[in-house]
């Protein structure tokens, strides 16, 4: 049976070749100057500043942008690569860099301990902290811990904010709501469907501007959150490459004129 398909398909694709003779010679002509290899990167394109898809502004409409994007093009040069970037949501950044169907994770991601279980992390390229976004005219929240007052609480499925409301702040589930964008959460409370947002800083700092709310930050209960790259464990290769890559950035000072550039 197989045999016959592999004849089957071998006598279509002569057949194409005889009757497409001029097609062939473009084709030859394209494989003479080879395409680069490709670098593959993996984000969840909905956390501006670090990524986004660019609606408006400098970036080109519907390409995109953002700091990560950015440090990503970067790597990419450094290795004579094409970057290729995978968007997808960001609960499976680290399964696909641990399959290996992508090079490496970039999408602000912490570095935690449980994530350490799975993939290697890169130098620290940005530190952050959680922040709480409220209507204007809330006065009721004004730390972490009001938010066990009976207050219904938007994160991010699978984001740090996450955990932190559901086991640092401990915020009955029924209070909670998981969404798969930071922008569907800041959106509830702007209806007022929901009381806060706990979300990371310069993301939550964006959002809020964007519709007209308020931050409310808590250094105390919020810890600092290092963003770094993920890595396929086995490629030692790579995490040295991205890590001479961020130490140029930062030296010359490319990330800082990145973090001007697109967090204002
Ligand atoms: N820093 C947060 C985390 O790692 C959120 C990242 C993101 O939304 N892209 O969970």
């Amino acid at each position: 049976m197989k045999k016959t398909l592999a004849f089957a398909l071998a006598a279509i694709l002569s057949l194409g070749m005889l009757s497409g003779c001029g097609k062939q010679e473009t084709t030859n002509e394209e494989a003479e100057a080879p395409a680069k290899e490709q670098l593959i990167m993996g984000t969840n394109a909905e956390f501006p500043p670090f990524e986004f898809v660019a609606d408006s502004g400098e970036g080109i409409v519907g390409e995109y942008d953002g700091i990560d994007i950015a440090i990503s093009k970067r790597i990419a040069e450094s290795l004579g690569k094409e970057l290729k970037v995978e968007n997808m949501q960001f609960e499976g950044l680290i399964a696909s860099v641990q399959s290996g169907k992508v090079d490496f994770a970039i999408a602000g991601m912490t570095v935690t301990e449980e994530r350490k279980q799975s993939v290697a992390f890169s130098d620290t390229y940005f530190v952050a902290e959680q922040v709480i976004v409220v209507a204007p005219d809330n006065a009721d929240i004004t730390c972490a811990a009001d938010l066990k007052n009976d207050k219904t609480v938007g994160v991010v499925l699978g984001y740090t904010g996450d955990a932190i409301v559901t086991d640092d702040l401990q915020i009955p589930e029924e209070k909670v709501l998981r969404v798969s964008r930071g922008i569907d959460a800041v959106q509830e409370v702007k209806n007022g469907k929901l009381d806060a947002v706990v979300i990371d800083s310069a993301t939550g700092i964006a959002l809020a501007k964007e519709n007209g709310l308020k931050i409310v930050e808590d250094k105390e209960a919020f810890a600092a959150e290092e963003y770094a790259i993920a890595i396929n464990k086995d490629n030692t290769e790579l995490v040295e490459a991205i890590n001479k890559v961020l130490a140029e950035m930062k030296e010359n000072g490319e990330i800082d004129e990145l973090a001007v550039k697109y967090n204002g």
